[in-house]
């Protein structure tokens, strides 16, 4: 199943739920604004390359809007607006082969990922809308010097539409801190020094401590929630976890800090297993020091697609959306070479991915009484502690050369330096504070703990389950916002 019509029926009946007006269901399915950009840079070899970049914007009713741009080049079948990839020899272009890249990052699916963008941070409560982009590219087939001219071309083509206030960037699969910088320093030079254009940037540009493991760290916060709901811990319980990049590992690593036994994990290299427990501190090591996760001695190699039907008692998705389906909605894929819902075993399920569980797959595991505990409240940390770092400010650097960057984007403090005096304005994103890395985890606590609090009240009102009461939760925040500013053009 498409990634829209997943999350529109997700939102639909959500919806339906609360009773919500037809014109303000109408007006919230409908994203703010879609942009589609071209993105043409040199290559290192003098070649010329084209990638195509989207970003959708789908609300702002509570606050300008907010999500990841992922680097991307995932295989889809039947995409109309694949990213096209041309390679040309300049001094034969009329010959130069070109390769389609099917796209993953394409209209369908950042047009779902804004949406759920939006849901998101309405049910953790942060005063931000939702919003999704990405550029159909394989990073891992471009030098760091072609990521930034792609990072920066794709800044260009959008700096008028995000902002401060508008629309603010953090980083996905793909991209990351690096990235966020080359952006901060592109939309810089259009509108000034602006560290709070982006989130999830180095701690040098204004970032916050904690915010690399916070969407791993939500993820365990969410599931220590869930688990407390039944008189559980962490402690003792076997997790299998799909996915080993940013969140996976993290998540890993927190699980098994806790006394979780991972008995499996996978990443696009392949999958291992180990009943004992994968010692998941010498496997981010390995991988660290530049190995492989499917070469990974601390366990046995299984097929990627057979690691979702472990028996487990906690089954983590980080990867990729639509791995979880049903028979209607299968397509095959690296991660399931037939429909799998039927044949889980997990008894609890945790979204880490956005969207892994089609509609159809979600009925079929409730029906067999496994808990999902839904992607807008699981994968939430991380636009959680953006959050804090949106509003933190940088702290001031020791050296004298990082001093000297600051000053060269300052006014309002003065500093004196051998005897000279200089005004200048604090690296800044919008209030003023600074957190340590503790009181940064504990208030991403808080707010899941709070969150869940709120997702369990509507399922008690509504009589629903943990994604209706995500979705009702954050549709109904959003709708409330939407109602009280009104319709005035
Ligand atoms: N990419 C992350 C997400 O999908 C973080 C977004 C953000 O921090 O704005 O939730």
């Amino acid at each position: 199943m498409n990634a829209m019509v997943a999350t529109s029926r997700n939102f639909r009946q959500a919806a339906r739920i609360l009773g919500l007006d037809s014109k303000v269901e109408k007006s919230l399915s409908i994203p703010f604004r879609e942009i589609k950009v071209e993105c043409t840079i040199p290559k290192d070899d003098g070649t010329i390359a084209s990638f195509v970049g989207f970003r959708v914007q789908h609300d702002n009713a509570r606050g300008p809007m907010k999500g990841g741009i992922r680097f991307h080049p995932q295989f889809k079948e039947n995409v109309e607006d694949a990213g096209i990839w041309r390679s040309v020899d300049p001094a034969n272009a009329a010959a130069a082969p070109a390769t389609i890249w099917p796209a993953a990052v394409d209209p369908d699916e950042v047009n779902a990922l804004a949406q759920l963008m939006s849901w998101k941070t309405a049910v953790v409560d942060i005063p931000y809308g939702g919003a999704k982009g990405g550029i159909v590219c394989n990073p891992e087939d471009l030098s760091k010097g072609e990521l930034e001219r792609l990072t920066r071309v794709f800044t260009q083509k959008l700096h008028d539409l995000i902002g401060i206030h508008v629309d603010v960037p953090a980083p996905d699969m793909g991209t990351n801190a690096q990235t966020m910088a080359w952006i901060l320093d592109e939309y810089s030079k259009f509108h000034g020094h602006s560290p709070a254009i982006v989130t999830g940037k180095p701690l040098a540009l204004g970032g916050s401590v904690g915010r690399e493991a916070a969407t791993g760290r939500g993820v365990l916060f969410a599931t220590e929630a869930l688990l407390a709901e039944h008189g559980k811990s962490i402690q003792g319980l076997t997790f299998v976890i799909q996915g080993f990049g940013n969140v996976g590992s993290w998540v890993a690593k927190l699980i098994q800090e806790r006394g979780g036994k991972v008995i499996a994990v996978s990443d696009v290299s392949g999958a291992i297993r180990n009943p004992n427990g994968i010692d998941i501190k010498s496997l981010r090591k390995h991988i660290a020091d530049g190995g492989v996760l499917k070469n990974f001695d601390g366990g046995d190699p299984m097929l990627q697609n057979e690691l979702l039907l472990l028996e487990c008692d906690v089954l983590i998705p980080c990867a990729l959306g639509g791995v979880l389906h049903s028979p209607s909605n299968w397509t095959p894929n690296l991660h399931s070479e037939r429909e799998n819902a039927a044949d889980v075993k997990a008894k609890y399920i945790i979204e880490a991915a956005n969207h892994p569980t089609d509609p159809e797959a979600d009925e079929i595991l409730s029906k067999k009484g496994v808990f999902i505990l839904p992607d807008i409240y699981a994968n939430a940390g991380g636009v959680t502690v953006s959050y804090f770092e949106w509003v933190q400010v940088a702290r001031p650097s020791e050296s004298f050369h990082d001093t000297l960057a600051h000053l060269n984007n300052t006014s309002r403090i003065k500093i004196r330096m051998n005897d000279v005096s200089f005004v200048c304005k604090l690296v800044k994103n919008i209030q003023g504070f600074s957190w340590g890395e503790e009181k940064v985890n504990s208030e991403l606590q808080r707010y899941m703990k709070n969150a869940f609090q709120d997702i369990k009240s509507m399922c008690r009102s509504l009589d629903c389950s943990l994604r209706m009461g995500a979705f009702t939760l954050g549709v109904s925040r959003v709708s409330q916002a939407t109602v009280l500013r009104g319709w005035g053009s």
